[in-house]
């Protein structure tokens, strides 16, 4: 019937509508942020490689912008998630407003990737100049606090820049350099708050990411070798024991020095199972010198302040000696005055009750730090190292002459031992003799060596001291 085909064309035509309205629906969620009505990522990115495909007909610049506010999470769980969504619209219109003002100059896209993560697009500019100009003042717009229930809230926004075609051709390449812009400016590596994308921070960032993969791998397969320098005891003329210094057995690179990784590791938190591995090697090592007679002599082990601040640390020390065999009187830690700083409470804490078992504690590199030795007195400490620096030039400074000195002199008044490193030189060696210095290491006596040369030289002394044992005996 004739009146029913109408009805049912009506019908058809209305689901037809709300089918369509309902796929531009989809479609809009697809490609916008339902909170601040801004395009996201999805939307962005296809923005950006419209942009290339011009950009290879017409010779055009375009700058991407990605914004971090860096407040979100601490207003959402301090303030709730409906504060933190207040927070993100004011946000969005501001950004709205002052690129709007300069629609003239530029095309724009403003998009919110997620979180407090914006992006701005910006097409068709002139110079480089201008997007710095766009750039201030974006931050400048954040300038003002956001009042949000009664509350001010300061943000703290940081900006990186990626340039189209200057740094990359597509689009992945040019948000991941934008990226890792706006992530060095976030650690204050500059004094703006925004960053342009440059070569070297590719570099870097490629560096670090490889060294962090080989790192961990080492630590797996145990690449490290300890090497060993001997302790002179100048009263005695004979080793005391020897200081264990890290070299990496890389697999490509050959053996590296402590410098190539270890401030890393202590970053990254991977200098943790490196000095274990570190503390467990001395001691199996002090255990096979006993093994061989040689039942007095020292091993000295350098810490990272990183160790120092683990809840179990001491625990763990203790443990090491037990299950080696090893008493802690022949373990010695080596801090660093820079490294006593930092947690000074717990660190403290730590030194005390390691000291009061028996373990050596000596102050490395004595003399580059801030502290006193005023100061020092009220450390757990036992000896302390005259840093190298102040040695190398003692015969011919008379200051270095009238510091070392004056240290080894207040030094002794404190019941300190006092140990001079880097000693090179036979006249440095004659200097420290004559102001009481109780120890020196260095290469007049020995480079560090291996565990199998260090164990040979705890029975046959080092060509320097068979040398002075013959001067001695002359000089009588
Ligand atoms: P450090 O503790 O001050 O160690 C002394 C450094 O001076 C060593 O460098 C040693 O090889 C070098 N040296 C020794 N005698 C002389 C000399 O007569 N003249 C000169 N010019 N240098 C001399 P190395 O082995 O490259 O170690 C560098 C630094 O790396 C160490 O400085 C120490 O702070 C750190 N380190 C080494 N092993 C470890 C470790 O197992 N753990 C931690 N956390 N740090 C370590
Ligand atoms: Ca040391
Ligand atoms: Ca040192």
């Amino acid at each position: 019937k004739p009146e029913n085909v109408t009805q049912l064309q009506l019908r058809v035509s209305e689901l037809e509508e709300i089918a369509t309205q309902f796929s531009s629906e989809i479609e809009y969620i697809k490609n916008y942020d339902t909170l601040t009505g801004l395009p996201n990522q999805l939307l962005f990115f296809d923005r950006i490689s419209q942009v290339i495909e011009r950009g290879s007909r017409h010779y055009l610049i375009a700058a991407i912008l990605v914004v971090d506010i860096g407040m979100i999470s601490q207003i959402n769980n301090t303030l709730g998630r409906a504060a933190g969504d207040k927070l993100l619209l004011e946000i969005s219109a501001r950004l709205n407003a002052t690129f709007r003002s300069y629609d003239g100059v530029t095309r724009l896209t403003l998009s919110r990737f997620g979180g407090d993560e914006f992006a701005v697009l910006l097409t068709e500019l002139p110079s480089k100049e201008t997007v710095t100009w766009m750039v201030k003042r974006l931050l400048d717009s954040l300038e003002a606090p956001v009042e949000i229930d009664g509350n001010s809230i300061f943000l703290s926004g940081h900006v990186g820049v990626s340039m189209y075609p200057s740094d990359a051709g597509s689009v992945d390449e040019l948000i991941n350099k934008a990226m890792i812009a706006k992530q060095y400016s976030k650690k204050g590596h500059t004094d703006t708050s925004y960053q342009f994308f440059d070569h070297s921070m590719q570099e870097i960032s490629n560096k670090h990411l490889k060294l962090d993969k080989e790192l961990r791998l080492a630590i797996k397969n145990e690449e490290w070798e300890l090497l060993y320098q001997p302790k002179l005891d100048i009263k005695t003329m004979s080793i005391i024991g020897a200081e264990a210094l890290i070299r990496w057995k890389h697999p490509t690179r050959g053996l590296l020095s402590p410098f190539e990784f270890i401030e890393f590791a202590e970053q990254r938190g991977l200098i943790v199972a490196i000095g274990d591995w570190v503390i467990k090697t001395a001691c199996q090592q002090l255990y096979e010198w006993t093994k061989l007679g040689f039942t007095d002599c020292k091993i000295a082990v350098n810490l990272s302040a990183v160790q120092l601040r683990q809840d179990d640390f001491v625990g763990k020390v203790f443990h090491t000696l037990a299950t080696t065999g090893v008493p802690p009187r022949r373990l010695e830690l080596e801090v660093t005055e820079t490294m006593l700083m930092y947690n000074f409470q717990s660190a403290m804490a730590a030194l005390k009750r390691l000291n009061s078992r028996g373990i050596t504690i000596s102050i490395d590199d004595f003399g580059t730090g801030y502290s006193s030795l005023s100061y020092l007195k009220n450390l757990p400490i036992n000896t302390l190292k005259i840093d190298g620096t102040f040695i190398k030039d003692i015969c011919n400074n008379e200051n270095d002459k009238q510091i070392v000195k004056a240290l080894i002199i207040m030094a002794h008044s404190m019941n300190l031992l006092v140990v001079a490193e880097g000693v090179e030189e036979q006249n440095q060696f004659n200097l420290l003799a004559r102001y009481g210095c109780d120890e020196i290491q260095g290469y007049l006596l020995s480079k560090p060596v291996s565990a199998k040369e260090m164990t040979a030289m705890l029975s046959t002394p080092p060509a320097f001291i068979a040398n002075s044992a013959v001067n001695f005996s002359y000089d009588n």
